[in-house]
């Protein structure tokens, strides 16, 4: 469901049991997490399976509630119904043992009005009869049409309970049976007595529907639907006021009837519920229908926001490897100046902790106490919102105490609402570059000063030999001046006549020497593709021919292809052309055998290197860390200019020269220039 990360310190070579501890105390970490997600995932699910536990508990305790109140208020109904028609029947008892007769006999006016009163009282009887004590039918109520009061033959059941009624003295009911029109009809039979004589029995006729009708009143027929049944469970009368179907427990109960045993059962309608609980009911289900759809919206919603949490989960680590990979150091500042975040290269930059710099306010750690005033001026700028678009450089100190140069460009920080909340700063430490482009300008400064120096160089040759006969020249008409001065032979034309040309001469050393000076001063360093091979190749040939004189010979080792070199090619002709010069200088003394000067070139990966090497005198060890100090020279007439002249000219073309002694006698100068991206020769 969630997808979680858990960075490990990735610095894990410096201590190895640390990590580990780290390692699973993050995953211990990262399994609490889980488990506090999926506990707060299940609760709303617990709680909503709860609540549906509750509402379903809630309505079945109303439906048993309702049943039960029902039930209880049936039990009620039936026992008022049950006392009512139990007092009526023995009311009709009573009514009937009070039959009026006279002398024994039916008194039939006053029996007729006795009975119709008794019919009409809603007593649920429908025929009264009296019989002698034989069993003779003596009266009937209402009078039979044309049968008079003949004596009939009786039914045996009836006839059984007659004589019970006799022998017992009470009221006894006889045996219900059905009438001709299908109806259920029952008997009492009630003994008469004319002070304590037996005079008969009167018979009370209900018909078991009829007295359902008359006793059960109107609110009792709609609210259940009452029957009388025998012992046999036939139901022998029934009334129901609604014509629908009855539902739920039926209840029954005996009616006391000496001799019977009915029983009178009750079904209780399908009430509907009242409006108070039937909206309870409703809201109850569309609270929970409710409860459902916010829940299932809910969990799409979480769902999509996990999703989100979880691409940007994958975005913020994308980005912090981004913001630890890089070099420049990035810090980020609320709009009064603390410290909100650091990366790690800003970290390493200044050496503090990210924890000991976040929340810092000025002044910082790591501003220089020797610059505080400038250092302040500036914050107050870039707080002001005034910063120089460009960047700008200023004097940090890390926490080591040094102070280094940082390039620095603010930018206002934005948050997702668009305000501005503070500024970004990105931080470069351009200390080593500073101190590139120093050097780079020493060295220029320097090879301009070899450029001159070598010019002077050449000037000063071209001088000695241009002006040599010039000099020579006024120096021999000045003596001859003399000598004729000495003789006395003073003759003013010829005196003239020399120094004249003693001026002569010395115009035209004065031509020489601007002459010359306009040549070196072309010599500015300017650099282009160069090919060493024909630069090597020209130098052994000017060389040659003095070193064949001498008995030495020049060795010349290159390889079958050179890439072109991007050099200044007079000055790097010049700097071989002085190594080469000194090796058969110190070759004088050595055996034309041995005198081989050897001039080899290599390339090695992106850096071509020369090597001049003699088999001369060598150089002691004790003068060998000053042979690039300018002006030292072991020889008389030497300058000692030339191998700090070639030192100069190959850092210039960011390369090295060093000195080695050769093993088998004799030493190694050696060039290195790096190749750039020259093309290599065809
Ligand atoms: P100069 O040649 O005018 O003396 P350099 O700067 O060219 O000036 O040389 C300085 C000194 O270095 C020389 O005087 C010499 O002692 C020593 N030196 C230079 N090249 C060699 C070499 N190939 N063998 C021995 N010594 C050398």
């Amino acid at each position: 469901m969630t997808t979680l990360w858990a960075f490990v310190d990735a610095n894990t070579s410096a201590a190895p049991a640390k990590p580990e501890a780290a390692s699973s105390t993050s995953e211990g970490a990262t399994r609490r997490a889980v488990n506090d997600g999926l506990l707060l995932w299940r609760l709303p699910h617990l709680a909503f399976l709860l609540l549906i536990a509750c509402v379903g508990i809630l309505l079945w305790y109303w439906e048993r509630h309702e049943h039960e109140t029902q039930r209880a208020s049936l039990i009620s109904d039936m026992l008022w119904f049950e006392q009512n028609l139990q007092f009526q029947l023995r009311h009709n008892e009573e009514l009937l043992a009070q039959l009026p007769s006279i002398g024994g006999k039916p008194d039939s006016l006053a029996f007729a009005s006795h009975a119709k009163s008794l019919l009409a009282n809603d007593s649920g009887l429908i025929r009264v009869l009296w019989l002698s004590p034989e069993g003779q039918r003596l009266a009937t109520y209402p009078p039979p049409l044309g049968e008079g009061v003949r004596p009939l033959a009786m039914a045996k059941f009836i006839e059984d309970a007659f004589k019970l009624a006799m022998t017992a003295s009470r009221p006894i009911y006889a045996p219900p049976w059905q009438a001709e029109d299908h109806a259920w009809q029952l008997a009492v039979l009630v003994p008469l007595y004319d002070d304590k004589r037996n005079i008969g029995v009167a018979v009370g006729v209900y018909a078991l529907s009829r007295l359902l009708d008359q006793m059960a009143p109107w609110w009792l027929a709609e609210r259940y639907h009452l029957s009388i049944i025998d012992a046999n469970g036939a139901v022998l009368a029934q009334r129901s006021k609604i014509e629908i179907d009855a539902f739920g427990d039926p209840y029954q109960m005996t009616l006391d009837l000496p001799g019977q045993a009915l029983s009178i059962r009750a079904l209780p309608f399908r009430q509907p519920p009242p409006l108070a609980s039937r909206l309870i009911v409703a809201s109850l289900i569309i609270l929970a229908v409710l409860v459902i759809v916010s829940f299932w919206a809910l969990r799409r919603d979480v769902a999509k926001r996990l999703a989100a949490e979880s691409a940007l989960k994958n975005e913020v680590a994308f980005r912090k490897a981004m913001e630890d990979s890089v070099h420049t150091g990035l810090r980020a500042r609320t709009l009064d100046g603390r410290i909100t975040y650091v990366n790690p290269a800003f970290c390493r930059m200044v050496g503090f902790t990210a924890e000991e710099l976040i929340g810092r306010s000025p002044p910082m750690p790591y501003w220089a106490e020797e610059y505080l005033d400038e250092t302040r001026a500036m914050h107050a700028r870039v707080l002001a919102g005034d910063a120089p678009s460009e960047g700008f450089e200023i004097k940090l100190k890390r926490k080591n105490g040094e102070i280094f140069d940082a390039l620095i460009h603010e930018a206002p920080l934005i948050d997702s609402q668009g305000r501005h909340v503070g500024w970004m700063g990105s931080v470069v430490d351009i200390t080593e570059h500073k101190r590139a482009a120093e050097l780079a300008r020493q060295q220029e400064e320097r090879l301009q000063a070899s450029a001159r120096l070598i010019a002077m160089g050449e000037m000063a040759s071209s001088l000695a030999h241009e002006l040599n006969q010039p000099l020579a020249a006024i120096s021999s008409y000045l003596a001859g001046c003399r000598h004729l001065l000495a003789h006395r032979q003073v003759e003013q034309q010829a005196i003239d006549d020399a120094l004249a040309k003693c001026m002569a001469q010395a115009q035209r050393a004065a031509a020489v020497i601007r002459r010359i000076y306009a040549f070196a001063r072309r010599h500015e360093p300017h650099t282009e593709p160069c090919d060493v091979k024909a630069i090597i190749g020209d130098l052994a040939s000017l060389l040659e021919a003095e070193a064949r004189r001498q008995g030495m010979r020049i060795q010349i080792e290159l390889p079958d292809r050179l890439p072109l070199l991007e050099a200044d090619p007079v000055l790097l002709s010049q700097a071989i052309f002085n190594l080469m010069k000194n090796g058969l200088e110190a070759m004088r003394e050595a055996p034309s055998s041995r005198a081989i000067l050897t001039v080899s070139v290599s390339v090695e990966r992106d850096r071509l290197q020369i090597v001049v090497a003699d088999r001369g005198c060598g150089v002691p060890p004790e003068i060998a860390e000053r042979l690039f100090e300018p002006f030292f020279t072991t020889k008389s007439e030497g300058l000692g200019v030339g191998l700090n002249i070639c030192r100069s000219v190959v850092e210039a073309h960011h390369g090295r020269l060093w000195y080695e002694p050769d093993a088998a006698g004799g030493s190694r100068f050696l060039i290195s220039l790096p190749l750039f991206s020259s093309p290599p020769l065809p």
